[in-house]
This record gives C-alpha cells, structure tokens and sequence, in this order.
C-alpha cells in the first residue's frame, strides 16, 4: 500500500475561505451557509427578504466563530450582485466558495398561466443563477486562486412532479443544471469547478405553510424514504461539493431527494 498522506477530515475543512451565499435567510441557503461557517468559512449572506431572516443567519455564523457580513439584494440585478461580490472580497477577503439557492417557485397550469408569471420566476430562478455565477466567477478568475460553486437546482429539473402545474418551475430548474455543467466546462481551466444539488421536497417556508398541509402530506408518500428532507440534509452534500474532498467533481448534479427518482 502506497504511504498515506490524505487527512480524511480535514479534506471537508473550509477554514481561511470565505463563502458567498445566496438565498441566505431562509431555508437551505440559511442552513447551508451556517453549516460552511461550522466547517471554517467566513460568509457573506445575501437575501432580498425583508423580514429578520438574514439577521438571524448572520447571528448563527458568528456564533460559531466566524465572520459574516449580510447584504440585502435581489439576484435579477447584475449591478446588485457585482457590487456584493465585490462588498464581500474588501470585507473577508478573495472569494472561493459560493452557493447559489435564491429561488422561488409557484404554479399555474400552462394554458392559465399569464406571461408575468413565467418571467418572474426565470428571471429570479434561471437568471439570477446565471447572474450570480457570473459576478463569483469572475472574482475568482481575477484574484486567480480559483474556486468552488454550487447551484441549488431541484430535481424538477429532472422529473416532473406529479400533480404540479409548474412547468416554468421545472424548466428553470433543468435550464440551472445544464447551465451548471456548461459552465464548469468554460472555467475548467480556471480552477473553478460548478456543480448543482438537486433537492427533493424538503420542508422549507417554500412548502410548510399551512395551505400546503395536504399536499406535504402526499410529498412524503411519494417518496421512497416516506419523509421530507430537512434542511440539515442539505449541509453534508453542499459542503462536500465545494470542499477539496470533491476536488475531482465538476459539472455533477447531486441528487439529494430521498431515492424519488429511482422509481
Ligand atoms: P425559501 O425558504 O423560500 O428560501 C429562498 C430564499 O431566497 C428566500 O429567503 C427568498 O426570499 C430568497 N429569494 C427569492 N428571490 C430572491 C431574489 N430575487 N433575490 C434574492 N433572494 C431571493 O426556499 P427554499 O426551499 O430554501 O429554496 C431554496 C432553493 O432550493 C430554491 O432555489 C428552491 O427552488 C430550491 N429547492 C427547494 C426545494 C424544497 O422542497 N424546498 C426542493 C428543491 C429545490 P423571499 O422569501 O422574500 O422570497
């Protein structure tokens, strides 16, 4: 046997990084960002919401002993995001880590379905992935050390849910895959590798109201391991994604959904 030189624990360390997360007061991207700082990173949390949510996010990271910065912005705005990547790199330093999970999602049958509808949900879903990536991307292509994104995408871009009139929805979602391999390909040889995580129904503020009781309910049945995810399940894949334990995965789709597209 060859001599051992790989720490196994420490290829998932992310310490002296520092993180730019999207969609960050809320849901996964709260849970993920404050998993990346559990692990070392120092994180900059992006969200438009207008409640407390990033505050509470930023609270989180600095208790676990990391720095964080909180920037309220919409990711349809390339000005906005530009100017976040670049608030972030005079704050914490060069940016190497990045994960992208501001989404949203609504439905309509397509033939009801009035064009606003679709726009909206493209330009946040799709657009803003592409914005992101392309304001991280070109931070990590200047400072040269190279980097790790990864695009929450959603196994509806892989499947079509049963009894959901969200083609819009499914469309972006496979349009953030494909994206995400393409340009892993474009930035291969710059160090920088792009991969997506594709969640099944995971019990977020996106499907836990209260008027979505019963259709939770039939989310679980239809899934192998009869459960939702929670958001927690979310954190092991993200960190191995953007850490050096995945230094050989670029352009994958990580489907994290409970074995649903197995059958
Ligand atoms: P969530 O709790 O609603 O979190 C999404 C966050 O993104 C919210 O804070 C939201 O703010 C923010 N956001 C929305 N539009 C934005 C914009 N234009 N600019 C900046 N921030 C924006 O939902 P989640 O379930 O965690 O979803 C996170 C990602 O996972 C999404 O991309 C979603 O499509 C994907 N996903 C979720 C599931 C699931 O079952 N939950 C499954 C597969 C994939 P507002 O609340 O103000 O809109």
């Amino acid at each position: 046997m060859n001599e051992i030189i790989l720490n196994a624990p420490k290829m998932f360390d992310l310490s002296g990084r520092v993180a730019f997360v999207t969609g960050a007061g809320s849901g996964i991207g709260q849970r993920i960002a404050i998993g990346l700082a559990q692990c070392g990173a120092d994180v900059a949390l992006l969200d438009c919401r207008s409640d407390d949510g990033l505050g509470q996010t930023l609270e989180y990271v600095v208790e676990s002993g990391q720095k964080a910065i909180s920037i309220s912005a919409d990711v349809t705005s390339s000005e906005a995001i530009a100017e976040a990547v670049k608030e972030t790199e005079v704050k914490l330093g060069p940016l190497v880590l990045a994960v992208n999970a501001a989404g949203i999602a609504n439905a309509n049958p397509c033939e009801e379905m009035i064009e606003d509808q679709y726009q909206t949900l493209m330009d946040v879903n799709l657009k803003g992935v592409w914005i992101s990536c392309q304001a991280e991307a070109r931070a990590m292509i200047a400072h040269g050390k190279g980097g790790s994104i990864v695009n929450i995408a959603s196994m509806s871009g892989v499947i079509v849910n049963r009894g959901l009139n969200q083609a819009h929805y499914n469309a972006s979602k496979a349009g953030v895959i494909h994206m995400s391999k393409s340009m892993a390909m474009e930035w291969v040889d710059r160090g920088i590798r792009v991969n997506s995580i594709s969640p099944g129904y995971t019990a977020t503020p996106m499907n836990t109201r209260p008027e979505m009781l019963k259709q939770t309910k039939k989310f679980e049945s239809q899934t192998p391991m009869k459960r939702m995810a929670s958001v927690d399940e979310m954190v092991g894949p993200a960190v191995f994604l953007l850490s050096d334990a995945a230094s050989f995965c670029t352009g994958v789709d990580l489907l994290v959904d409970g074995g649903f597209c197995c059958w």
